[in-house]
């Protein structure tokens, strides 16, 4: 996708040290955390909003939250941590490339 920063980064045009790498996802850190950890999951194919899911998007997504517990210590999660998707412009989003927010590594403020 022309534009897209996630798709850059997926493909090593931006680069971005990756903490975890398959060949459906990475993990990286977020340039502007917004807690002590802070991490997105990002899936390598292209789509922007959750009501753009199909059975292959699926998949992905399925795949990333099935990863992503297995990662919790290496990422210094095990305390416990935040997920987010941030959704169109009420929801913040602002790269338009479905990702999920790992927020963790200190006590968050309530929701
Ligand atoms: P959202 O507002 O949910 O779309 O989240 C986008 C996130 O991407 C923000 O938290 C940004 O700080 C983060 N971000 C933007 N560009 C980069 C980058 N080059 N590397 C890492 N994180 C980034
Ligand atoms: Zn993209």
């Amino acid at each position: 996708m022309e534009n897209c920063i996630f798709c850059k980064i997926v493909a090593g045009e931006i680069p971005s040290p990756r903490l975890y790498e398959d060949d459906k996802m990475i993990v990286i850190r977020d340039i502007e955390p917004k807690a002590k950890l802070h991490y997105l999951c990002i899936p390598k194919t292209h789509f922007a909003l959750l009501s753009e899911m199909d059975d292959a998007r699926a998949d992905v997504v399925k795949h990333c939250f099935t990863v992503i517990p297995t990662l919790e210590k290496e990422l210094g999660l095990e305390g416990g941590y935040r997920v987010i998707i941030n959704q169109g412009e009420n929801g913040g989003q602002t790269v338009h490339h479905l990702h999920i927010h790992l927020l963790g590594g200190e006590k968050l403020a309530d929701f």
